[in-house]
């Protein structure tokens, strides 16, 4: 039972409850507490079907480099927004590098912390990049959004940004987040400067040949120069060894993993190794990452691609990655997350699911009941 503000005052379990109270209403599924979407890029919503699929990440970068911005865009914002409210997203941490989410952030009912994204590999460059990356930070907290500076990926950032970041963090720890191991050869780079990444991105500034890496994967080169965050959100993961993951716990307590199954298959046909994670006791999240790399903005979508190659998950322990873990990564585990007294998750009816096995089907649909 919830108040008129969607406040849980009471958690009924019908079969022993007796007498149920008048006004109950009756649904068949599952019900959850509302989804924590970790990855999102809300203000790319516009780039819906735009991009072919699996060309791998060096294709998808220039698919990106070379999309031109139309004047769908606020329009797309407000659609993608919509959807995920209506499919049961609560939260979401988005990815932003340009103002162009704003309004429809400050007008929505989700609560959207809001990641502003750094790039730039020439060192020369980092100090007016962070600057311009204060400024954009500053229009979304003077607009009351909750924000914080992140890099981008360990190729596309250079030591000199990613040391100015830690001061920052340093000053007043914040939520970081980056895009990790989305393709082989981001380890490929920092092992022997080479392969496709590093071709690709010497083509665009040969100055990144500058940089002398001694880092055995991409993900070390990161918690090598970056430090001081109050947590940290690994996306994608999807080249992760059990070796990084255990190098990685090393450094930080307070790393936390985010995948985004359906983007990894648009982009690059692969998934990472779950199973290495779960073994590893990783703080796992769901992101449906944005419509340039995925068909719809749904967790249950995510959750079922990630059930269809480890059938072995339950539904249960994946509802608390895309529910009570992302609500933790963002210090919002007292209202959102699960279904407790004194809360305010939100309420999604899982529908058309396998009642029996407690499993996802090809068909199952999410819906936010309680609005
Ligand atoms: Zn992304």
């Amino acid at each position: 039972m919830v108040d008129d503000l969607g406040v849980i005052i009471e958690i009924i379990d019908p079969l022993t409850y007796g007498e149920l109270p008048s006004g109950i209403i009756k649904h068949e599924g599952f019900l959850c507490p509302g989804f924590v979407n970790m990855h999102c890029h809300l203000e790319l919503s516009h780039l819906k079907g735009k991009f072919a699929e699996k060309t791998g990440l060096v294709g998808f970068i220039d698919q990106m480099r070379l999309s031109r911005h139309g004047e769908m865009i606020h329009e797309s914002i407000s659609a993608a927004d919509r959807e995920m409210t209506e499919n049961g997203i609560v939260a979401v941490g988005d990815i932003s590098n340009t103002n162009h989410t704003i309004e429809i952030k400050k007008e929505s009912s989700i609560y959207y912390h809001t990641f502003v994204e750094l790039f730039d590999i020439a060192p020369g460059r980092a100090e007016k990049v962070f600057k311009d990356g204060q400024s954009l930070l500053k229009q979304f907290s003077e607009s009351g959004l909750s924000s914080s500076l992140v890099p981008h990926a360990p190729y596309t950032v250079s030591p000199a940004l990613l040391s100015l970041l830690s001061k920052s963090y340093f000053n007043s720890a914040q939520l970081s987040t980056i895009h990790n191991q989305e393709t082989e050869d981001e380890d490929t780079m920092f092992l022997s400067q080479s392969g496709d990444i590093y071709d690709f991105l010497v083509g665009l500034n040969p100055a990144v040949k500058e940089h002398e890496h001694d880092n055995n994967s991409s993900l070390e080169y990161i918690l090598d120069h970056l430090h001081h965050f109050e947590k940290l959100l690994l996306v994608h993961n999807t080249f992760t060894k059990e070796e990084h993951i255990k190098e990685a716990h090393e450094f930080s307590d307070d790393l936390y993993w985010c995948f985004c199954p359906n983007a990894n298959m648009y982009i690059e046909n692969q998934l990472p190794d779950v199973e290495i994670f779960r073994r590893n006791n990783c703080k796992i999240t769901i992101g449906t990452d944005s419509y340039a790399s995925n068909r719809t903005l749904s967790i249950v979508d995510e959750l079922k691609t990630i059930s269809d190659h480890f059938p072995e998950i339950s539904l249960h322990e994946m509802l608390n990655w895309a529910c009570l873990n992302g609500a933790a990564f963002l210090g919002k585990e007292d209202v959102l997350g699960s279904f407790e007294r004194g809360k305010r998750p939100g309420i999604v009816l899982i529908e058309n699911v396998d009642l029996l096995s407690g499993k996802l089907l090809n068909e199952s649909t999410s819906k936010r009941i309680d609005l």
